[in-house]
This record gives structure tokens, C-alpha cells and sequence, in this order.
């Protein structure tokens, strides 16, 4: 049996949809999606039909709470996936807004389409006065450490991470770690062309990455973007090289932290990525209560910002999180997190964000 045919319409998908939850219509949940594949199945070239699904496999956050949910055990994550490739593979026309994104992929190694030698530049510029040996510690062809940092294309050139680069840095500094961060050298880990279904691009960018990792003789891979581990982790074969969240480094490292002297409540938003598909879930947790922050924990709900759906859709997109928003009444409150996406997501609903990092990092300066 093929895996969308398990579907036996029971409908426990539905609610938990962010889509749907905004929408409100059938075709744009998992088990409508379902439908439609199951009667496209039955009935061939029915071209109009054909067309709304391709549209429909992209207003999606590939958040996976339905492959969670569901009772009879349909791995829809693998569906939306294999149907993603299908569809960008089948009518290449209808996808013309992604060639920007592969263009950028396949000439500058990043989303952004800039400079790849400028991966390197901005966050240099903002912290090299307060981290003054921070250039040793870029990669270069014949330098080596312990751990390789890699930052990804939203902390290597965005200005609202740089908050979290600095205390991704400031916490290797001050734990003593040896490490290197990939700068100019790395690619893009290649998730966005995977959440397109473009295995064979994501593998060029992967192949790169692996043999920068190796030649500088890294037992571990540290990233704080869980898009990136998804890739580093399960991936790029990086044999006995170990590829980790920073929520799950700095656990694992440090058995007590100083006390946060933070005494507001949080909300910790547990991302999606992390949670649900890499299974990352008592790490950020320990690491807060490690700190004695005070947070309450979130509705297990995606941001609004996975799966490419910034891109495909940024108007719904909008949508899931303020609705997300209202719903959890973060308003007034700080949110904690630990994804650079999700991170983007909140900032642009106007809500105040930080990440893990910071706050473990601000502890650590406090000790001092
Ligand atoms: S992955 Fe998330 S957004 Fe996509 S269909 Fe499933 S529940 Fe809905
Ligand atoms: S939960 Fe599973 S079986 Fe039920 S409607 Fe959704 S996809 Fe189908």
C-alpha cells in the first residue's frame, strides 16, 4: 500500500494544522491534501487539479505535527517531501519564484545570493572589538579544532542574529572550548533545496561542508540553527563527527550554570525543527532550569516561518504566527527560543525574542 493510502479520514490531523487552523478549508489540511493525492491517484490528467495540489504542497510549514498525530500512522512528512520534488520536477513553471533561491544556491552557496567571502564579514566587523582573537578562530585551509562552529545562512548574514552569534562566541570563550567557525568556507547546509524536494542540490552543498569539517579534524559540529543540524546530522555522512544543537553542547558541557539575573517570566517557544523532527526536546529545557529562568512552555506550534512557507506564502505565513500571537498571549512577554528562524518569525510579529544562548551567555559574564 502506498503511504497516502493508510489515510482513513479520521480527521485527528485537522486541528492541529497551522494551516488549516488560519484557513479553515479542507484542501489545505493534511487529510484534504491526503484527498486530493488519493483521487489524482485514481484519475490521471486531470491538470487543473494537478495544479491546486502543487500549490497546496507549499502552503505548508512541513511543521510535522501531523505525522505526529496520526492514528494510522501515515508518514505525511515523507509524503509532503517525495510530492515536493514530484511537483517542482513536473511543472517547473509554476515554482519560477524559487529560481532566485537555487540561483543564489548553486553560484554563491547562500539564500541571500551575496558575496560567499562575505559569510564572514558583518558578524566580524560587530564583535571583533570585543573578541579580539575572533579571526583565529575563523577557518582557514590548514587550521584545526575540536569543534566547528557553523553559523548558517540566516546567523552568517543577518543583523537581528547577531545577538546570538555573540553569545554562541562569548560562551565557547568562556568555557575554553577549541574551536573554529566555517566563515567563508561554508555552504549553505542545503535545507532549503531539501524542503523543495531537491535532493541532488542539497547533496552538492553537503559534500563541500563534509570535506571542510574534515580537513580540520572537528570531533563535533556545533550549529544553533536546527535547519542546519537537520542537514549536518542526518545528511552529510560525517562519519565519527558528531553534529550538535547548541542547546545540546552546552548541556552537556556544563553540569550547573550561574543563575540568570533575569526575573521576568518567559515563554519558551520550543521550535518545530528541534522538537519534533530531530527529538531534541530535554536539552533547551535543562538548560533554562539549569539557569533557574523563569519561563512557562508554549503550545508544542509551529511559528508560522518552516518549510519554506516565508517564501512561498508571506502573507499566510503572517498569519500563523500572529494568530499564534493572540493565542498565547506573548504581548507583554520576552520569547525564549533556540531556532534563528523561528527567532525571525517572532521579531517580525513584533515580539520580543531571545535565544537560549544569550541567556546562557549574559549568565556566564555575570559570574565573573
Ligand atoms: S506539516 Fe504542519 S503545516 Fe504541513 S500539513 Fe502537516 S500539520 Fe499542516
Ligand atoms: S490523522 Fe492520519 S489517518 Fe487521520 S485524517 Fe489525518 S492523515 Fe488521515
Amino acid at each position: 500500500m502506498v503511504e497516502f493510502d493508510k489515510c482513513v479520514r479520521c480527521g485527528s490531523c485537522l486541528k492541529i494544522c497551522p494551516i488549516f487552523e488560519v484557513i479553515g478549508e479542507e484542501q489545505y489540511s493534511p487529510r484534504g491534501k491526503l484527498y486530493l493525492l488519493q483521487i489524482m491517484d485514481m484519475i490521471e490528467n486531470d491538470k487543473e487539479l494537478g495544479k491546486e495540489f502543487r500549490r497546496l504542497l507549499f502552503q505548508c510549514t512541513l511543521c510535522g505535527r501531523c505525522s505526529e498525530t496520526c492514528s494510522s500512522d501515515v508518514d505525511l512528512l515523507k509524503v509532503w517531501h517525495e510530492q515536493r520534488g514530484k511537483a517542482i520536477h513536473e511543472a517547473p513553471e509554476e515554482f519560477a519564484y524559487l529560481d532566485a533561491l537555487r540561483d543564489a544556491l548553486s553560484e554563491v552557496k547562500n539564500i541571500y545570493g551575496l558575496d560567499p567571502e562575505d559569510r564572514a564579514v558583518f558578524w566580524m566587523d560587530e564583535l571583533e572589538d570585543e573578541f579580539p582573537n575572533l579571526e583565529e578562530h575563523v577557518y582557514s585551509e590548514g587550521k584545526t579544532a575540536e569543534v566547528m562552529v557553523f553559523l548558517g545562512c540566516l546567523m552568517s548574514f543577518r543583523g537581528s542574529q547577531i545577538d546570538v552569534v555573540r553569545g554562541l562566541i562569548s560562551s565557547l570563550e568562556k568555557e575554553g572550548v577549541d574551536y573554529l567557525l566555517m566563515g567563508a568556507e561554508e555552504f549553505c547546509c542545503g535545507h532549503p533545496l531539501y524542503l523543495t524536494g531537491d535532493d541532488a542540490g542539497a547533496k552538492q552543498l553537503r559534500d563541500h561542508n563534509r570535506d571542510v569539517i574534515h580537513k580540520a579534524k572537528a570531533k563535533t559540529v556545533v550549529t544553533c540553527c536546527p535547519g542546519c543540524l537537520i542537514q549536518l546530522s542526518k545528511y552529510h555522512e560525517l562519519g565519527d563527527v558528531e553534529a550538535l544543537h547548541h542547546t545540546q553542547f552546552f548541556d552537556r558541557l556544563l553540569k550547573t550554570t550561574p543563575k540568570t539575573k533575569r526575573s521576568e517570566e518567559f515563554a519558551y517557544h520550543d521550535p518545530c525543527e528541534l522538537h519534533r523532527i530531530l527529538g531534541i526536546k530535554k536539552e533547551p529545557r535543562s538548560l533554562l532550569n539549569k539557569m533557574k529562568v523563569n519561563f512557562r512552555e508554549m503550545d508544542l506550534a509551529c511559528c508560522g516561518g518552516g518549510g519554506l512557507l516565508r517564501m512561498t506564502d508571506p502573507n499566510l505565513s503572517d498569519k500563523v504566527i500572529q494568530l499564534r500571537k493572540a493565542k498565547e498571549r506573548i504581548q507583554d512577554t520576552t520569547v525564549v527560543t533556540a531556532c534563528p528562524s523561528c527567532r525571525e518569525q517572532l521579531l517580525s510579529a513584533g515580539s520580543k525574542t531571545v535565544d537560549i544562548i544569550e541567556l546562557l551567555a549574559e549568565a556566564l559574564e555575570d559570574e565573573q
